[in-house]
């Protein structure tokens, strides 16, 4: 595939739409209200909103292609939420016009829980708790085909652009096509550029990154991981897949995620990693489980056989697996 593949034009449309609707929540303030499903997991209308659209674009364009995401409408369908979906079906309506509810809920639910040969892996807002904080969060959509990651896509609208102004200008477009590299594009599209990992060999000289929420990884391990290495740089602590994008581009040497130690069983989800991890990788970054293992996108929504993440410039990839034996 290559960026004129009607896969990657669509995919790109998709995200960007999603992206436009999830800051105008966010710019509402619709986006501070939130509900926890029945995992205890916050959603908002900016999650269903943003599956709507991207599944009902997706599909449009290749509907005989699976789609396994996130969310589905089942919460919303209760008479308890109906205005909640009403607010869905509002903003929804602001981009793709005359969207009755029924017809929003039945975008969504083109969602399957199903894998398949090909299929697509959509987190319509991975980081919702980033959002809801104003912080990161990414709309992370990616292409499998027998099990390989062919293309990655996201969306980070609060990501600064530049990483070396943080504080410049913000909304970023990560694209990963297999074989062809890693890009970052601002959130119109323009200024499209090749990214490429850190090339730092030294451990002492790295940085990480890794989640905000503690309960999502181990700080007090990766605090003690970094003790080891000398590394003496703060973590860089940032919602959703957007710190795929951080090694990616070069900000950081590497992505920690442990399971945190009060769910140290926990298995990731597919759509958690898809888009990131081929971005990361084709722009030279290796990717494995906390024990070497290659992230496995093939046993279903849950990656069963794998344990945490590591996402590095390659270089450090085995020094960093070494020091997790500690
Ligand atoms: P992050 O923003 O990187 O912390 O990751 C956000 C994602 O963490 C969400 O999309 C959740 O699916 C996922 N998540 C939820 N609970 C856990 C957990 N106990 N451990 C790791 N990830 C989790
Ligand atoms: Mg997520």
């Amino acid at each position: 595939m290559n960026e004129n593949s009607l896969e990657v034009v669509a995919a790109l449309q998709a995200i960007t739409i999603a992206s436009a609707l999830c800051e105008k929540i966010r710019k509402d303030l619709a986006g501070r209200e939130s509900f926890l499903k029945s995992d205890r997991s916050p959603v908002t209308i900016a999650d269903y909103g943003s599956q709507a659209i991207i599944c009902k674009l997706i599909k449009e364009k290749f509907p005989h292609d699976i789609i396994v995401a996130e969310e589905d409408s089942a919460e919303l369908k209760k008479p308890s939420r109906s205005r909640i979906l009403d607010q869905v079906t509002h903003y929804v309506n602001g981009f793709v016009q005359g969207a009755s509810s029924k017809e929003v809920c039945s975008w969504m639910d083109f969602s399957s829980h199903f894998i398949a040969d090909r299929f697509w892996a959509l987190d319509p807002i991975d980081g919702t708790k980033g959002f809801l904080r104003g912080d990161q969060y990414a709309i992370a959509l990616a292409l499998i085909e027998k099990g390989v990651l062919t293309l990655g896509f996201m969306a980070c609208p609060n990501l600064y652009v530049d990483k070396d102004q943080p504080n410049g200008k913000k909304g970023c477009l990560f694209l990963a096509i297999r074989g062809r590299g890693s890009f970052q594009m601002d959130i119109d599209g323009g200024d499209r550029r090749a990214l490429s990992v850190s090339t730092v060999e030294n451990p002492s000289e790295a940085s990480f990154t890794e989640s905000v929420e503690s309960d999502h990884t181990d700080h007090l391990l990766h605090q003690h991981l970094a003790q080891k290495l000398n590394i003496t740089r703060p973590s860089l602590r940032m919602d959703s897949q957007a710190k795929y994008g951080i090694v990616a581009r070069g900000e950081a040497t590497f992505y920690l995620r442990v399971p945190s130690s009060s769910e140290p069983d926990y298995r990731e989800n597919i759509w958690d990693h898809a888009a990131g991890s081929i971005i990361a990788e084709e722009a030279g970054g290796r990717i494995t489980d906390t024990f070497g293992q290659p992230l496995d996108f093939t046993s279903g929504i849950k990656m069963k056989k794998n344990h945490g993440v590591v996402v590095t410039n390659g270089i450090l990839h085995d020094i960093v697996l070494e020091a997790l034996k500690m």
